[in-house]
């Protein structure tokens, strides 16, 4: 019987079969275990990320994304460098989306030429870029989708297929999605990367991340972080999978949050611009109707005021509180030229569509109408 993806982010592997047993799984907070005398056998080490609450973790994400495997590390940014390494070889070429996170980009800049990988960069606003990037040696095509801040979907239909054609691996990060609004692999994707740090947990209380693909791959990871070290904490993997258990309902109300805020916001006189793959009027409505089940709970809002009314705003807003990162159960703000967005020129973001004045918003699971109330009463005070 093959489970709901609810009760699998319940549930995961477990089996609890024994009278005494604890319902919630404990906290093994040991960095080793008895291991047998005398035997060739697996060695349990925390370090080896066998750790029992590393690998329900793993075993748990692996059941949400329908993968063969899956391994949790100790950040995204970890999850990400590992994955592409165990992909990736010194002469091998990275084709990636320019859509990217800042640090991503700054790994693949700083430390990727360094290793013998080549990386060059592809605007995805027009598939057909894709091919015309392509290198003899590409070995893996990078993409993040949902975008940020521009909230931008991915076809990845169209990307799975060049890679087939290519023998090339598509490696997905889908932090802004989580498994409950897409599952990459379901498109042909090869390897999925999360910072469990953001919708995963949940509860913006742990820095984390996962790998998902097929056993080879994952096996391959697992040698590269006992020798790298991005073992994740027991406590911290038992905190994401206690998060994974609401990751349904949390992402459902993450979902009709982020549309009943971009459907307010735009109709707001003091904002410019909207960007929400749920709007009708987003450039990528129509993927993004076909490729996930949720629009998410991510949405980018230009103010008419530009960057002054940004800061006068934030200073008056009290439910959502301004700081870095995403989906967590509070509301976050954030200003992409601040934060991921830091190092590009004020002329190189206005280009990309990244105004001054651009806000990024991680809408939590509170009421919404207390949030939309909150955002109402700060544009009131500004314009004021
Ligand atoms: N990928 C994406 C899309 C992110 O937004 C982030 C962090 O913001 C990361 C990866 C890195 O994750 P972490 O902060 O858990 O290392």
């Amino acid at each position: 019987m093959v489970f709901g993806l609810s009760t699998r982010a319940v549930h995961g592997t477990r089996v609890i079969d024994g009278v005494g047993e604890p319902v919630v799984a404990p906290v093994f907070q040991s960095s080793t275990f008895v291991n047998p005398i005398g035997d060739h056998g697996e060695v349990r080490y925390t370090r080896y990320g066998n750790n029992p609450n590393q690998v329900e973790l793993g075993n748990r994400v692996a059941a949400l994304e329908g993968g063969e495997s899956a391994i949790a590390v100790s950040s995204g940014m970890g999850a990400t460098a590992l994955a592409l390494r165990a992909v990736l070889n010194p002469g091998d070429h990275l084709l990636s989306s320019a859509w990217i996170y800042g640090t991503t980009r700054n790994l693949f800049e700083s430390e990727f030429g360094r290793l013998g990988i080549e990386v060059s960069y592809v605007n995805p606003g027009n598939p057909r870029n894709w091919r015309a990037g392509v290198k003899p040696n590409t070995r893996a095509v990078f993409v993040e989708t949902v975008t940020n801040p521009l909230m931008r979907v991915i076809d990845l239909g169209i990307l799975s297929r060049l890679c087939r054609e290519l023998g090339s691996a598509l490696i997905v990060d889908s932090t802004f999605c989580s498994p409950y609004n897409c599952r990459p692999l379901e498109h042909g994707a090869d390897v999925v990367i999360h910072s469990a740090t953001k919708y995963l947990n949940g509860h913006s209380d742990v820095i984390a991340g996962c790998v998902v693909g097929t056993e080879p791959l994952i096996g391959e990871v697992r040698r590269l972080m006992k020798l790298w070290g991005q073992a994740i904490d027991p406590h911290a993997a038992w905190l994401v999978e206690r998060g994974l258990k609401s990751l349904a309902i949390r992402m459902e109300r993450h979902n009709a949050n982020g549309m009943a805020f971009a459907t307010w916001a735009a109709t707001h006189p003091q904002v410019a611009s909207v960007h929400y793959p749920g709007l009708p009027d987003h450039p990528d409505h129509e993927v993004a109707s076909r490729l996930l089940d949720g629009y998410g709970g991510m949405v980018g809002i230009t103010l008419v005021g530009g960057g002054p009314a940004v800061a006068e705003m934030f200073k008056r807003l009290t439910v959502a509180t301004h700081a870095p990162s995403l989906g967590g159960v509070e509301t976050l703000v954030s200003e992409p030229r601040y934060t991921s967005h830091a190092a590009f020129s004020r002329e190189e973001r206005e280009a990309q569509g990244i105004p001054d004045g651009f806000v990024r918003i991680s809408l939590g699971i509170e009421d919404v109408d207390d949030i939309i109330a909150d955002f109402e009463q700060a544009f009131a005070a500004v314009e004021a």
